[in-house]
């Protein structure tokens, strides 16, 4: 079993702060600041351009891919680090409609991150041709992929709500009728179980400043099942995924494996932030993670509804449809949160009127979760969120 005292002693937290935020970004692990200091004194200082070498640096995506992978279920060597979640997504949705060339529609669903259907609608209209973004309600995804489907393009986990879809059996359906799977796990890695070799997926992406706890801006993730490692062309082409970087050909020739779906000079100082992260990682599995995540999310449901009759649960009771985060719908919700945060309790708002907060058991634990209820209680139950400064918007929310 995980030490969560042990994993909690390694991040930073200002005092007062109960931290139900880390679904969108994870909090300092202590050691990232002097992992950070290093690579820039020690090794950009120092070594100047041989760190590209020296210290590993040109080797740190794949190595971290390959950490990364552990936590997602992913085959060795088929995980690789770069760029932001945005580009990942269009990386990994271009290359799967080449591997389907005589279907042109891709299949999301309503629930997904804008980001991801936005980057869906601007590739489609580049490549013209017919292509078609179709978006369904989360529960009509299953029912929605045919013949006519060429990629199923999913985030697992809904930003908003919550809601976990059955990842295994989408997948089996997509491939029953044809469709290549895309499966976005910007809500899913380090936050529930997920065996992506197991369900055979074709591709996968996700974002390493949320539950990975790699700080804001850090690199995003793309893996490539093996069978497609070889075949997939990367439409992003850029110098680092090609076969020979520093023969400096004139055509590109896409690297064999996960590597081709490197772009340009990778984000040393961002990746090093994420190293010390990782390192708190490989203190626990994803199964105890799992485990303990559910039983601070049924604790937390069950102490709000206890309490705060106005608050209504938006997120699944059932545990397999249920990810780390509870959200509650409440018109105020925005006011709300704010009263809370300047109570010490951070959780986000997400239009229209969702209050969330997102459970991560690294850090937080079940005092967390009793401490936070107590403090909600009192906000909504006095109505203190019921004052001007608290609903004035600011750009970030
Ligand atoms: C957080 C999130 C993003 C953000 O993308 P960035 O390029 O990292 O800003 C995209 N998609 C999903 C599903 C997300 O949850």
């Amino acid at each position: 079993m995980t030490d969560f005292s042990a994993t909690k002693a390694l991040f930073h937290m200002p005092e007062g702060v109960i931290y139900l935020d880390g679904n969108s970004l994870g909090p300092l692990p202590l050691s990232a600041s002097e992992r950070v200091a290093r690579t820039v004194e020690a090794e950009w200082g120092e070594m100047l351009i041989t760190g590209w070498n020296k210290a590993g640096w040109m080797a740190r995506p794949t190595d971290l891919g390959d950490r990364i992978g552990r936590l997602i279920g992913a085959e060795k060597g088929t995980v690789v680090l770069g760029d932001t979640l945005s580009i990942k997504v269009y990386q990994a949705l271009a290359s799967a409609l080449e591997l389907n060339p005589d279907r042109r529609v891709v299949l999301s669903d309503s629930g997904n991150f804008p980001s991801d259907l936005y980057i869906a609608e601007g590739l489609l209209k580049s490549l013209g041709r017919g292509y078609t973004l179709k978006v369904v309600a989360p529960e009509e995804v299953e029912a929605a992929i045919d013949e006519t489907i060429a990629v199923t393009m999913i985030t697992e986990v809904d930003y908003r709500t919550g809601r976990k879809h059955d990842m295994a059996r989408l997948t089996a359906k997509a491939h029953a009728k044809g469709a290549v799977a895309v499966w976005d796990l910007a809500h899913s890695a380090g936050a529930v179980e997920v065996d992506l070799a197991g369900v055979g997926a074709d591709f996968a992406v996700g974002c390493t400043y949320k539950y990975l706890n790699g700080g804001p801006g850090a690199p995003a993730f793309i893996y490539v099942a093996p069978r497609h490692a070889d075949s997939a062309r990367p439409a992003l082409s850029g110098w680092l995924g090609h076969d020979a970087p520093f023969a400096f050909e004139l055509n590109y020739r896409p690297h064999r494996g996960i590597e081709r779906m490197r772009v340009g000079t990778p984000p040393v100082i961002a990746m090093a932030a994420l190293e010390a992260a990782l390192d708190i990682w490989d203190m626990t599995t994803m199964a105890d993670v799992r485990a303990r995540s559910l039983e601070l999310t049924d604790r937390f449901i069950a102490g709000v509804e206890a309490t705060c009759p106005m608050l209504k649960l938006v997120t699944p009771r059932d545990h397999q449809t249920r990810g780390s985060q509870v959200s509650f719908a409440f018109p105020d919700g925005y006011a709300a949160m704010q009263a809370l945060i300047a109570r010490g309790v951070i959780g986000d708002f997400r239009a229209p009127d969702i209050m969330r907060f997102g459970f991560t058991p690294l850090y937080i634990g079940p005092q967390d979760v009793d401490a936070a209820v107590a403090i909600i209680a009192e906000v909504m139950n006095q109505r203190l969120w019921d004052r001007p400064e608290f609903k004035a918007r600011s750009r970030v929310t």
